[in-house]
């Protein structure tokens, strides 16, 4: 049966503890037992239904884990005081002192920071990859990886993971693929395609409101009870939880995330096209001229569109910073950094959310100084906002 996220979400019953029809919030850090032995079980993991401490579960942060499972089709979630919390929390996790990790060259700035100049220090060490060339994938493959690491769609050059490709790898040799979906909720169900563990930064389309930063962990039942573990579980240990009150207003934003993203999807595939028209160099999955264009079909649920983030090339960071600032004047939308939000946004990678890589690597990932980075909003009227950005590269000498 095809798998229906949308219907999945529509189906869960989650209501308060009076038939409120949004789930109560649990307020609280603690829970009481009226048998000693229920405790005691608790800890051990062995009683059903009973919280104990919410840093481990609160009954809201479990309402929304649940229904990001029941999103990603996985059995079990649990979510993260950050999309960051929830990635490093996983790499840890999985891997120890001596171990190796393939990720994609092209991640989110703070990923690729925490895998080149934090995991070292722990004696992890990471390759990155062209995560597109399933040959150097395998080429960097050592008896001692544990992970493929890579983002459905790449941040900030959109590039497209061959999910099932990458999974196949990373079994045929006993490591897990864990994949960043934050870019393609709905549209892509990483973990249908051979994902062991899809994360999120909730902060962006899920939540789309920019009031809150949150993550989410989707994977088997086993891997969520292994990171609660009360005496080795990462996310138990470290502690990185999600407020419960937050817990609460990201859910009731994930129900309307499927009609948020049809229009984040048309908005920007209408400006992939004007853009195109107007031969400006760009970078969008939903075109044809993209190489990843029919691998993301393959993948993809196409009632949701190719999604809302779109990226130019002005050539040089001078262009770049003159067309943003002209479109922050003429309510294009914000010059800022992150994505999802009903307004426009827009920043140039290299100087901003992929700044913390090297420019040597950001050459050879093709990344260019003048890259500007479009996260599209719902705006109504998208053609009156083609008209304010064109207006823009006329004055910047971009056109
Ligand atoms: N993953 C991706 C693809 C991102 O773009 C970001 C942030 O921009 C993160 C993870 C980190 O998420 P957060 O800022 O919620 O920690």
């Amino acid at each position: 049966m095809k798998h229906d996220p949308v219907k999945n979400l529509f189906d869960l019953k989650q209501f308060g503890e009076f038939g409120d029809v949004n789930p109560s919030v649990t307020d609280s850090a603690t829970f009481t037992f009226m048998q000693a032995k229920t405790m005691t079980e608790t800890f051990k993991g062995e009683a059903e239904g009973c919280f104990l401490y919410s840093r481990h579960w609160n009954p809201s942060n479990k309402y929304l884990a649940d229904a990001m499972a029941a999103m990603e089709g996985t059995e079990a979630g649990w979510v993260t005081a950050s999309g960051m919390s929830a990635i490093t929390t996983v790499l840890m996790h999985l891997c120890k002192s001596g171990d190796h990790i393939v990720s994609s060259m092209t991640t989110y700035g703070g990923t690729f920071a925490f895998m080149l100049n934090w995991l070292p220090k722990y004696n992890i060490e990471v390759s990155f990859v062209d995560i597109t060339d399933l040959e150097a994938v395998k080429a960097a493959i050592r008896p001692n990886t544990k992970v493929i690491y890579t983002e459905t769609m790449t941040n900030p050059l959109l590039q497209i993971s061959d999910i099932p490709s990458l999974s196949e790898i990373a079994h045929e040799m006993g490591a897990k693929l864990v994949v960043d979906n934050t870019f393609t909720p709905l549209i892509v169900a990483p973990a249908l395609h051979g994902a062991d563990i899809v994360l999120y930064s909730l902060t962006k389309f899920v939540n789309g409101k920019n009031d809150c930063v949150a993550g989410a962990i989707c994977a088997s039942q086993q891997f969520i009870n292994e990171i609660i573990d009360v005496n080795d579980g990462t996310a138990m240990l470290l502690g990185p939880v999600l407020d419960p009150f937050r817990s609460s207003s990201v859910l009731k934003n994930l129900h309307t995330l499927h009609i948020r993203m049809k229009q984040h999807s048309y908005n920007a595939m209408y400006l992939a096209k004007k853009f195109k028209e107007a031969g400006i160099k760009f970078i969008y999955p939903g075109l044809t001229e993209h190489p990843g264009h029919s691998l993301m079909k393959k993948m993809m649920n196409t009632d949701f569109g190719f999604g809302g983030m779109i990226a130019i090339d002005t050539q040089t960071v001078e262009k770049a910073n003159a067309l943003m600032e002209c479109m922050e004047m003429a309510d294009v939308g914000y010059l800022a950094v992150s994505l999802g939000y009903f307004k426009t946004l827009f920043s140039n990678s290299g100087k901003s959310t992929s700044s913390e890589v090297p420019d040597d690597i950001q050459r050879q990932m093709g990344l260019s100084e003048g890259l500007v980075r479009f996260s599209v909003g719902l705006d109504h009227d998208i053609e009156n906002t083609w008209q304010r950005i064109q207006r823009c590269m006329v004055q910047t000498g971009i056109l």
